[in-house]
Protein backbone atom coordinates (compact mmCIF):
# COMPACT_ATOMS: atom_id res chain seq x y z
CA UNK A 1 0.00 0.00 0.00
CA UNK A 2 1.57 3.42 -0.77
CA UNK A 3 1.49 6.15 2.05
CA UNK A 4 0.00 8.76 -0.69
CA UNK A 5 -2.09 11.80 0.78
CA UNK A 6 -5.39 11.85 -1.05
CA UNK A 7 -7.62 14.51 0.00
CA UNK A 8 -11.35 14.09 -1.57
CA UNK A 9 -14.47 16.05 0.16
CA UNK A 10 -17.46 16.84 -1.49
CA UNK A 11 -20.81 18.97 -1.19
CA UNK A 12 -24.71 18.59 -2.02
CA UNK A 13 -25.60 20.72 -4.90
CA UNK A 14 -28.71 21.60 -2.96
CA UNK A 15 -27.97 25.25 -2.17
CA UNK A 16 -25.43 27.78 -2.30
CA UNK A 17 -22.58 27.02 0.33
CA UNK A 18 -23.13 28.57 4.23
CA UNK A 19 -21.03 29.54 6.66
CA UNK A 20 -21.04 26.19 7.86
CA UNK A 21 -19.53 24.63 5.46
CA UNK A 22 -16.93 27.13 5.75
CA UNK A 23 -15.61 26.43 9.07
CA UNK A 24 -16.82 22.87 9.02
CA UNK A 25 -14.23 21.69 5.86
CA UNK A 26 -14.36 24.62 3.24
CA UNK A 27 -11.60 26.83 5.02
CA UNK A 28 -10.09 23.72 6.19
CA UNK A 29 -9.60 22.36 2.25
CA UNK A 30 -8.41 25.64 1.29
CA UNK A 31 -5.88 25.62 3.90
CA UNK A 32 -4.53 22.32 2.79
CA UNK A 33 -4.57 23.01 -0.48
CA UNK A 34 -2.14 26.16 -0.63
CA UNK A 35 0.08 24.28 1.96
CA UNK A 36 0.85 21.70 -0.91
CA UNK A 37 1.81 18.95 1.09
CA UNK A 38 -0.47 15.87 -1.04
CA UNK A 39 -0.24 14.08 -4.08
CA UNK A 40 -3.51 14.51 -5.18
CA UNK A 41 -7.03 16.60 -4.16
CA UNK A 42 -10.70 16.04 -5.17
CA UNK A 43 -13.18 18.18 -4.55
CA UNK A 44 -16.94 16.55 -6.07
CA UNK A 45 -19.98 18.13 -6.37
CA UNK A 46 -22.48 14.72 -5.32
CA UNK A 47 -25.09 15.53 -7.70
CA UNK A 48 -26.07 11.92 -7.57
CA UNK A 49 -26.27 11.75 -3.85
CA UNK A 50 -28.43 14.65 -3.68
CA UNK A 51 -31.05 13.40 -5.90
CA UNK A 52 -31.43 10.39 -3.72
CA UNK A 53 -33.71 12.99 -1.63
CA UNK A 54 -34.37 15.05 -4.40
CA UNK A 55 -35.38 12.65 -7.21
CA UNK A 56 -38.77 14.33 -7.98
CA UNK A 57 -36.66 17.81 -8.27
CA UNK A 58 -34.06 17.24 -10.63
CA UNK A 59 -34.12 21.09 -11.44
CA UNK A 60 -33.19 21.95 -7.95
CA UNK A 61 -29.64 20.06 -8.00
CA UNK A 62 -29.25 21.12 -11.91
CA UNK A 63 -29.66 24.97 -10.74
CA UNK A 64 -27.45 24.28 -7.66
CA UNK A 65 -24.22 22.80 -9.34
CA UNK A 66 -23.21 26.11 -10.50
CA UNK A 67 -23.61 28.05 -7.36
CA UNK A 68 -21.61 25.84 -5.40
CA UNK A 69 -19.16 25.37 -8.27
CA UNK A 70 -18.80 29.42 -7.52
CA UNK A 71 -18.51 29.19 -3.91
CA UNK A 72 -15.86 26.59 -3.88
CA UNK A 73 -13.71 29.35 -6.76
CA UNK A 74 -15.13 32.25 -4.52
CA UNK A 75 -13.38 30.60 -0.92
CA UNK A 76 -10.13 29.95 -3.37
CA UNK A 77 -10.29 26.11 -4.43
CA UNK A 78 -7.91 26.64 -7.25
CA UNK A 79 -8.75 24.29 -9.96
CA UNK A 80 -5.02 24.33 -11.38
CA UNK A 81 -4.11 22.68 -8.00
CA UNK A 82 -6.90 20.15 -7.24
CA UNK A 83 -9.77 18.66 -9.35
CA UNK A 84 -12.99 19.67 -8.97
CA UNK A 85 -15.98 17.29 -10.55
CA UNK A 86 -19.56 16.21 -10.87
CA UNK A 87 -20.04 13.09 -9.11
CA UNK A 88 -22.44 11.69 -12.06
CA UNK A 89 -20.55 12.46 -14.61
CA UNK A 90 -18.17 9.72 -13.02
CA UNK A 91 -20.20 6.39 -14.12
CA UNK A 92 -17.63 4.25 -11.87
CA UNK A 93 -18.74 5.30 -8.97
CA UNK A 94 -22.22 3.71 -9.51
CA UNK A 95 -20.82 0.39 -10.62
CA UNK A 96 -18.34 0.44 -7.33
CA UNK A 97 -21.52 1.35 -4.87
CA UNK A 98 -23.47 -1.70 -6.29
CA UNK A 99 -20.47 -4.19 -5.19
CA UNK A 100 -20.36 -2.47 -1.77
CA UNK A 101 -24.06 -3.07 -1.17
CA UNK A 102 -23.60 -6.79 -0.71
CA UNK A 103 -20.85 -6.04 2.40
CA UNK A 104 -23.44 -3.75 4.32
CA UNK A 105 -26.40 -4.91 6.02
CA UNK A 106 -29.89 -3.66 6.58
CA UNK A 107 -29.21 -3.36 10.19
CA UNK A 108 -25.69 -1.71 9.56
CA UNK A 109 -27.40 0.84 8.02
CA UNK A 110 -30.38 1.22 10.25
CA UNK A 111 -27.44 2.32 12.74
CA UNK A 112 -26.46 5.36 11.21
CA UNK A 113 -27.12 8.03 13.64
CA UNK A 114 -26.64 10.75 10.44
CA UNK A 115 -28.93 9.04 8.04
CA UNK A 116 -31.45 8.64 11.17
CA UNK A 117 -32.10 12.42 11.82
CA UNK A 118 -31.97 13.18 8.44
CA UNK A 119 -34.86 10.63 7.56
CA UNK A 120 -36.35 12.29 10.88
CA UNK A 121 -36.05 15.91 9.00
CA UNK A 122 -37.44 15.08 5.89
CA UNK A 123 -40.71 13.08 7.29
CA UNK A 124 -40.66 9.70 6.18
CA UNK A 125 -42.68 8.25 7.78
CA UNK A 126 -42.17 4.24 8.97
CA UNK A 127 -40.36 2.35 5.70
CA UNK A 128 -40.95 4.76 2.90
CA UNK A 129 -37.87 5.65 2.38
CA UNK A 130 -36.42 5.78 -0.71
CA UNK A 131 -33.56 2.65 -0.43
CA UNK A 132 -31.64 5.39 -2.20
CA UNK A 133 -31.50 8.13 0.11
CA UNK A 134 -31.31 5.03 3.20
CA UNK A 135 -27.88 3.81 1.18
CA UNK A 136 -26.17 6.99 0.28
CA UNK A 137 -23.43 6.06 3.00
CA UNK A 138 -22.61 3.42 0.87
CA UNK A 139 -22.43 5.27 -2.22
CA UNK A 140 -20.10 7.70 -0.19
CA UNK A 141 -17.73 4.77 0.72
CA UNK A 142 -17.69 4.42 -3.17
CA UNK A 143 -16.96 8.51 -3.82
CA UNK A 144 -14.25 8.18 -1.21
CA UNK A 145 -12.25 4.87 -2.29
CA UNK A 146 -12.81 5.13 -5.50
CA UNK A 147 -9.56 8.04 -5.54
CA UNK A 148 -7.85 6.02 -2.13
CA UNK A 149 -8.79 9.35 -0.70
CA UNK A 150 -7.18 8.69 2.59
CA UNK A 151 -7.75 12.34 4.31
CA UNK A 152 -11.58 13.88 4.50
CA UNK A 153 -12.20 17.20 5.90
CA UNK A 154 -15.33 17.52 6.94
CA UNK A 155 -17.61 18.41 9.86
CA UNK A 156 -18.62 15.67 13.03
CA UNK A 157 -22.06 14.65 11.19
CA UNK A 158 -20.11 12.81 8.45
CA UNK A 159 -18.30 10.71 11.49
CA UNK A 160 -20.81 7.82 10.78
CA UNK A 161 -20.15 8.06 7.13
CA UNK A 162 -16.75 7.28 7.65
CA UNK A 163 -16.65 4.55 10.09
CA UNK A 164 -19.02 2.84 7.72
CA UNK A 165 -16.44 3.65 4.78
CA UNK A 166 -13.54 1.69 7.01
CA UNK A 167 -15.84 -0.79 7.72
CA UNK A 168 -16.63 -1.66 4.05
CA UNK A 169 -12.94 -1.02 2.72
CA UNK A 170 -12.04 -3.71 5.33
CA UNK A 171 -14.42 -6.33 4.68
CA UNK A 172 -13.56 -5.81 0.40
CA UNK A 173 -9.83 -6.41 1.52
CA UNK A 174 -10.77 -9.15 3.68
CA UNK A 175 -12.58 -11.13 1.66
CA UNK A 176 -11.29 -10.46 -2.01
CA UNK A 177 -8.13 -10.93 -0.53
CA UNK A 178 -6.60 -7.93 -1.23
CA UNK A 179 -5.04 -4.28 -0.19
CA UNK A 180 -6.18 -2.02 -3.11
CA UNK A 181 -8.36 -0.12 -1.24
CA UNK A 182 -7.74 2.37 1.72
CA UNK A 183 -9.06 3.33 5.05
CA UNK A 184 -9.36 6.62 5.16
CA UNK A 185 -9.47 9.23 8.07
CA UNK A 186 -11.55 12.40 9.08
CA UNK A 187 -9.69 15.69 9.54
CA UNK A 188 -12.18 17.52 11.89
CA UNK A 189 -12.04 21.21 12.64
CA UNK A 190 -10.03 22.19 15.73
CA UNK A 191 -12.45 24.36 17.28
CA UNK A 192 -15.69 22.65 18.62
CA UNK A 193 -18.31 25.40 17.66
CA UNK A 194 -16.76 24.44 14.27
CA UNK A 195 -17.46 20.97 14.42
CA UNK A 196 -21.09 21.26 13.85
CA UNK A 197 -21.94 25.07 13.57
CA UNK A 198 -25.43 25.77 14.85
CA UNK A 199 -27.97 28.08 12.81
CA UNK A 200 -28.95 31.71 12.97
CA UNK A 201 -32.01 30.26 14.75
CA UNK A 202 -30.28 28.60 17.79
CA UNK A 203 -31.18 25.01 15.97
CA UNK A 204 -28.80 22.15 15.65
CA UNK A 205 -27.25 22.17 12.53
CA UNK A 206 -27.09 25.41 9.91
CA UNK A 207 -28.49 23.60 7.19
CA UNK A 208 -29.43 24.45 3.90
CA UNK A 209 -32.31 22.34 4.05
CA UNK A 210 -33.39 24.40 7.48
CA UNK A 211 -33.33 28.05 5.89
CA UNK A 212 -31.40 28.58 9.01
CA UNK A 213 -28.04 29.94 7.16
CA UNK A 214 -25.51 32.55 6.23
CA UNK A 215 -24.63 32.47 3.07
CA UNK A 216 -20.87 32.53 1.64
CA UNK A 217 -22.61 34.92 -1.16
CA UNK A 218 -24.74 37.02 1.45
CA UNK A 219 -24.08 40.97 0.37
CA UNK A 220 -23.12 43.07 3.16
CA UNK A 221 -26.33 44.11 4.04
CA UNK A 222 -27.46 40.93 3.99
CA UNK A 223 -25.15 39.74 6.70
CA UNK A 224 -26.06 42.77 9.07
CA UNK A 225 -29.85 41.83 8.85
CA UNK A 226 -29.41 38.34 9.72
CA UNK A 227 -26.79 38.96 12.57
CA UNK A 228 -29.26 41.89 13.79
CA UNK A 229 -32.24 38.74 13.93
CA UNK A 230 -29.55 36.23 15.40
CA UNK A 231 -31.14 34.54 18.50
CA UNK A 232 -29.11 34.99 21.21
CA UNK A 233 -29.99 34.53 24.95
CA UNK A 234 -34.05 35.37 25.45
CA UNK A 235 -34.05 36.16 29.14
CA UNK A 236 -31.09 38.98 28.80
CA UNK A 237 -33.97 41.73 28.19
CA UNK A 238 -31.95 45.02 29.77
CA UNK A 239 -28.61 45.59 29.12
CA UNK A 240 -27.74 45.64 32.83
CA UNK A 241 -29.37 41.67 32.64
CA UNK A 242 -27.15 39.36 33.21
CA UNK A 243 -26.69 36.89 30.02
CA UNK A 244 -26.21 33.68 28.78
CA UNK A 245 -23.09 33.07 26.51
CA UNK A 246 -24.02 28.93 25.92
CA UNK A 247 -26.70 28.45 23.46
CA UNK A 248 -25.93 31.96 22.63
CA UNK A 249 -25.52 32.24 19.15
CA UNK A 250 -23.93 35.45 18.41
CA UNK A 251 -20.85 34.13 20.98
CA UNK A 252 -21.05 30.51 18.82
CA UNK A 253 -20.39 32.20 15.81
CA UNK A 254 -17.40 34.52 17.81
CA UNK A 255 -16.05 31.26 19.05
CA UNK A 256 -15.71 30.08 15.05
CA UNK A 257 -14.88 33.10 13.64
CA UNK A 258 -12.46 35.14 15.51
CA UNK A 259 -8.89 35.61 14.99
CA UNK A 260 -5.88 36.95 16.89
CA UNK A 261 -6.48 40.60 15.64
CA UNK A 262 -9.92 40.88 15.81
CA UNK A 263 -10.18 42.91 19.08
CA UNK A 264 -7.19 45.20 17.53
CA UNK A 265 -9.15 45.87 14.40
CA UNK A 266 -13.14 45.78 15.21
CA UNK A 267 -13.17 46.34 18.87
CA UNK A 268 -13.41 50.01 18.32
CA UNK A 269 -15.92 50.20 15.48
CA UNK A 270 -18.38 48.15 17.35
CA UNK A 271 -17.84 49.97 20.94
CA UNK A 272 -16.52 47.43 23.33
CA UNK A 273 -14.97 48.19 26.21
CA UNK A 274 -11.41 49.36 26.22
CA UNK A 275 -11.12 46.37 29.01
CA UNK A 276 -12.69 43.78 26.74
CA UNK A 277 -9.62 43.17 25.16
CA UNK A 278 -10.22 39.33 24.80
CA UNK A 279 -13.01 37.38 23.91
CA UNK A 280 -12.70 35.63 27.54
CA UNK A 281 -13.50 38.76 28.88
CA UNK A 282 -16.03 39.78 26.49
CA UNK A 283 -18.16 36.52 27.62
CA UNK A 284 -17.54 37.57 31.10
CA UNK A 285 -18.56 40.97 30.95
CA UNK A 286 -22.06 39.79 29.05
CA UNK A 287 -22.53 37.43 32.02
CA UNK A 288 -22.08 40.02 34.50
CA UNK A 289 -24.81 42.06 33.19
CA UNK A 290 -23.93 45.26 31.34
CA UNK A 291 -23.13 44.34 28.01
CA UNK A 292 -25.75 44.91 24.94
CA UNK A 293 -26.25 42.14 22.27
CA UNK A 294 -26.17 45.34 19.61
CA UNK A 295 -22.58 45.81 20.13
CA UNK A 296 -21.38 42.21 20.57
CA UNK A 297 -23.48 41.54 17.01
CA UNK A 298 -21.91 44.58 15.29
CA UNK A 299 -18.54 43.39 16.68
CA UNK A 300 -19.16 39.77 15.04
CA UNK A 301 -20.40 41.35 11.84
CA UNK A 302 -17.06 43.53 11.39
CA UNK A 303 -15.20 40.17 11.23
CA UNK A 304 -17.61 38.20 9.49
CA UNK A 305 -17.97 40.71 7.36
CA UNK A 306 -14.01 41.37 6.60
CA UNK A 307 -13.77 37.09 6.30
CA UNK A 308 -16.34 36.99 3.50
CA UNK A 309 -15.78 40.03 1.61
CA UNK A 310 -12.86 38.73 -0.91
CA UNK A 311 -14.94 36.06 -0.98
CA UNK A 312 -17.53 37.95 -2.49
CA UNK A 313 -15.16 39.52 -4.81
CA UNK A 314 -13.69 36.63 -6.11
CA UNK A 315 -17.51 35.14 -6.89
CA UNK A 316 -17.60 38.29 -8.93
CA UNK A 317 -15.13 37.38 -10.96
CA UNK A 318 -16.57 33.85 -11.59
CA UNK A 319 -19.92 35.10 -12.11
CA UNK A 320 -18.78 37.11 -15.05
CA UNK A 321 -17.19 33.73 -16.59
CA UNK A 322 -19.64 31.30 -16.08
CA UNK A 323 -18.64 29.07 -19.12
CA UNK A 324 -15.12 28.90 -17.86
CA UNK A 325 -16.74 27.42 -14.66
CA UNK A 326 -18.61 24.49 -16.53
CA UNK A 327 -15.17 23.93 -18.78
CA UNK A 328 -13.28 23.73 -15.40
CA UNK A 329 -16.09 21.17 -14.08
CA UNK A 330 -16.13 18.84 -17.39
CA UNK A 331 -12.24 18.82 -17.46
CA UNK A 332 -12.23 17.74 -14.07
CA UNK A 333 -14.85 15.22 -14.29
CA UNK A 334 -12.77 13.55 -17.24
CA UNK A 335 -10.02 13.26 -15.08
CA UNK A 336 -11.41 11.98 -12.17
CA UNK A 337 -13.56 9.31 -14.48
CA UNK A 338 -9.69 8.40 -15.44
CA UNK A 339 -8.90 7.65 -11.85
CA UNK A 340 -12.21 5.93 -10.67
CA UNK A 341 -11.37 3.78 -13.86
CA UNK A 342 -8.20 2.82 -12.52
CA UNK A 343 -9.33 1.49 -9.29
CA UNK A 344 -12.69 -0.29 -10.58
CA UNK A 345 -10.45 -2.10 -12.79
CA UNK A 346 -8.48 -3.42 -9.99
CA UNK A 347 -11.21 -4.16 -7.74
CA UNK A 348 -12.83 -6.02 -10.56
CA UNK A 349 -9.55 -7.99 -11.08
CA UNK A 350 -9.55 -8.81 -7.21
CA UNK A 351 -13.22 -10.18 -7.26
CA UNK A 352 -12.22 -11.81 -10.20
CA UNK A 353 -14.84 -10.32 -12.36
CA UNK A 354 -12.53 -9.84 -14.96
CA UNK A 355 -13.67 -12.99 -17.14
CA UNK A 356 -12.72 -11.20 -20.67
CA UNK A 357 -9.23 -10.35 -19.63
CA UNK A 358 -8.16 -13.59 -18.35
CA UNK A 359 -6.35 -15.79 -20.32
CA UNK A 360 -6.09 -18.24 -17.60
CA UNK A 361 -9.82 -18.46 -16.80
CA UNK A 362 -10.39 -18.96 -20.43
CA UNK A 363 -7.55 -21.48 -21.20
CA UNK A 364 -8.74 -23.70 -18.31
CA UNK A 365 -12.33 -23.79 -19.56
CA UNK A 366 -10.99 -24.37 -23.20
CA UNK A 367 -8.95 -27.38 -21.08
CA UNK A 368 -12.12 -28.30 -19.35
CA UNK A 369 -14.03 -29.32 -22.53
CA UNK A 370 -11.07 -30.31 -24.87
CA UNK A 371 -11.65 -34.20 -23.98
CA UNK A 372 -15.35 -34.77 -23.99
P1 LIG B 1 -28.17 19.28 3.12
O1 LIG B 1 -29.09 19.99 4.04
O2 LIG B 1 -28.61 19.25 1.69
O3 LIG B 1 -27.70 17.94 3.63
P2 LIG B 1 -25.85 20.48 4.26
O4 LIG B 1 -25.96 21.93 4.57
O5 LIG B 1 -25.95 19.47 5.36
O6 LIG B 1 -26.86 20.18 3.08
P3 LIG B 1 -23.78 18.94 2.96
O7 LIG B 1 -23.56 19.14 1.51
O8 LIG B 1 -24.57 17.75 3.41
O9 LIG B 1 -24.46 20.27 3.53
O10 LIG B 1 -22.39 18.93 3.75
C1 LIG B 1 -21.12 19.18 3.13
C2 LIG B 1 -20.00 19.31 4.13
O11 LIG B 1 -20.18 20.45 4.97
C3 LIG B 1 -19.81 18.13 5.10
O12 LIG B 1 -18.43 17.93 5.28
C4 LIG B 1 -20.43 18.60 6.38
O13 LIG B 1 -19.83 18.00 7.51
C5 LIG B 1 -20.13 20.09 6.34
N1 LIG B 1 -21.18 20.84 7.04
C6 LIG B 1 -22.45 21.05 6.61
N2 LIG B 1 -23.13 21.79 7.49
C7 LIG B 1 -22.27 22.10 8.51
C8 LIG B 1 -22.35 22.86 9.73
N3 LIG B 1 -23.49 23.46 10.06
N4 LIG B 1 -21.26 22.96 10.53
C9 LIG B 1 -20.10 22.34 10.18
N5 LIG B 1 -19.95 21.61 9.05
C10 LIG B 1 -21.01 21.49 8.21
MG1 LIG C 1 -26.00 17.23 4.80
Amino acid sequence: MSNKKIILTGDRPTGRLHIGHYVGSLRRRVQIQNEGNFDKMYVMIADAQALTDNFDNPEKIRENIIEVALDYLSVGLDPSKITLFVQSYVKELTEITFYYMNLVTIARLHRNPTVKSEIEMRQFGGESIPAGFFTYPVSQAADITAFKGNIIPVGDDQLPMLEQTREIVRSFNRIYDTDILVEPKEVLPDNEACMRLPGTDGKAKMSKSLGNCIYLSDSSEELKKKIMGMYTDPNHIQVSDPGQVEGNMVFTYLDAFIKEDSFEKYAEIAKLDKEDDTLDKLKEHYKRGGLGDVKVKNFLYQILDAELAPIRERRKYYEARIEEVYKILEDGSKEAQKEAAKTLNEMKNAMKINYFEDKDLIASHVKKYENK
